[in-house]
């Protein structure tokens, strides 16, 4: 039998990696503009390091990671996130004495067993953006100015939702309400919320069901339980987005899958990938670098997913055109070839994008070939014209085409010809 990708993983193929250059790209930029500095980090970590930061009755902990024993008996599991790998490296290389704030972005695969649907993959990618050392307000509306100004540079058009989680003082007041609210629901819920209701109550609150979503309507807001601290805190994050014109509306429903989220939390959401709304998604966990046995210091970041940013940029803005070439050289004839393949590596180093073909076939294949490759301009370059001196250098656009002399310096001709090409 053939051997196939795995169901839910996926090969990203030419026609669609520039869409993800793209992606990666702007987000660099955005990101460097904000100060923050790329770090890269290993895919396989302790699952211990899993369990003991998103939390054991969470969904990813629970049914979603890639878990096995290595051959020295230890528990290793493929990274589902971004952030509790980068603490752990910031932790192991004390990066804090370094520099008190860190500001870090990481690229690449994660991994989370799950049903696969359009933007659901169990191979997936994502921009995972970390800022650690302070827990200033303006930093969260910072966070999420820069998710929006990324989205923006893409031509994306999404919505931010925020919310509180409060902290350890005013969350189990919260708990204990909304634990009461779903006691007097008990049997009218879906297995999954029965079951969260006893192991992790605010897990029902983004339920998926319209049956549960339906009765959580009337549901205690955490927003109504925070303590003086956390409700300060969230007031002043609503006034940074608000100074920097970034509109955000309150989603008192919103808990995010991860356990150690304290106050601000936040979803950039869109309405045209059906179930898989949410296209990036973080918030503020100040206790978690404590708990991973680092310096007790704050920290907040966000996850994007580039699967979803890559179907609404095709959604929303269009494929892009094709990596295309600069150039195409045809060339007919033995002693044509061998100079061709010469001027093709020194163009090439001059900094042009240039194709070509070694087989020599005929005229009305290379072209043929040239326009499949959306060249701009092909060299045509035949025995003859090599003997006279001569080659002709055809704008694919225009249709038009001129001599263009050979002379005897390779460098020389090559550096005339990349004046030529680049003033149109
Ligand atoms: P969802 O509610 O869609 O399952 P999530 O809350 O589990 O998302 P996070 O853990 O916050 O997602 O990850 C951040 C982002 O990563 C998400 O907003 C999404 O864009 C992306 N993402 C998460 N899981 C997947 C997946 N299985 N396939 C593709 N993208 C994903
Ligand atoms: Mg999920």
């Amino acid at each position: 039998m053939k051997i196939q990708a795995l169901k839910g993983f996926k090969d990203i193929l030419p026609a669609e990696s520039g869409v993800w250059q793209r992606i990666e790209q702007t987000a660099r930029d955005v990101f460097h503009r904000f100060g923050f500095a790329e770090i890269r980090v290993p895919i396989l970590e302790k699952t211990d390091l899993f369990v003991r930061s998103i939390g054991e009755a969470t969904d990813i902990v629970e049914k979603e990671m890639y878990t096995f024993i290595d051959r020295n008996g230890v528990s290793l599991s493929l990274r589902p996130e971004g952030t509790a790998p980068v603490l752990r490296a910031f932790i192991e290389h004390s990066l804090h004495t370094l520099q008190p704030v860190q500001r870090l972005y990481t690229i690449g695969p994660m991994f989370r067993h799950e049903r696969p649907q359009k933007g659901r993959l169990r191979q997936f990618h994502q921009l995972s953006v970390e800022v650690l050392g302070a827990d200033h307000p303006r930093l969260d509306a910072e966070v999420m100015a820069m998710a929006w100004m990324l989205l923006t540079e893409l031509g994306l058009t999404v919505r931010l939702e925020i919310n509180s989680l409060g902290c350890p003082a005013c969350r189990p007041d919260f708990k204990a309400a909304l634990e009461n609210f779903l006691a007097d629901r008990a049997g009218s819920l879906c297995e999954d919320c029965e079951r969260r209701r006893l192991t992790n109550p605010l897990r029902v609150l983004d339920c998926k069901s319209s049956h549960c979503r339906a009765q959580y309507q009337t549901a205690p807001a955490i927003t109504d339980y925070l303590c003086p601290g956390c409700a300060d805190h969230f007031a002043a994050v609503e006034q940074g987005l608000d100074l920097l014109g970034i509109p955000a509306t309150r989603n008192k429903f919103m808990v995010r899958g991860l356990d150690y989220y304290t106050r601000t939390t936040f979803e950039l959401v869109t309405d045209q990938l059906g179930a898989q709304s949410a296209v990036g998604a973080g918030g503020r966990y100040d206790g978690l670098v404590a708990q991973l046995d680092g310096p007790k210091l704050p920290g907040i970041g966000f996850g994007m997913g580039m699967e979803r940013l890559a179907l609404l940029l095709t959604e929303q803005v269009g494929a892009s055109a094709p990596a295309g070439a600069d150039l195409y050289i045809a060339a007919l004839g033995p002693a044509a070839l061998e100079r061709g393949f010469q001027m093709a590596h020194v163009l090439r180093g001059q900094g042009v994008r240039v194709s070509m073909e070694h087989d020599g076939k005929s005229l009305k294949s290379q072209m043929k070939q040239a326009g499949r490759l959306a060249a701009r301009y092909a060299l045509i370059l035949g025995d003859e014209e090599l003997a006279s001196g001569q080659a002709v250098l055809r704008n694919m656009g225009a249709g038009t085409q001129d001599s263009l002399a050979l002379g005897d310096n390779l460098h020389d001709w090559a550096a005339g010809l990349v004046a030529r090409i680049a003033e149109s």
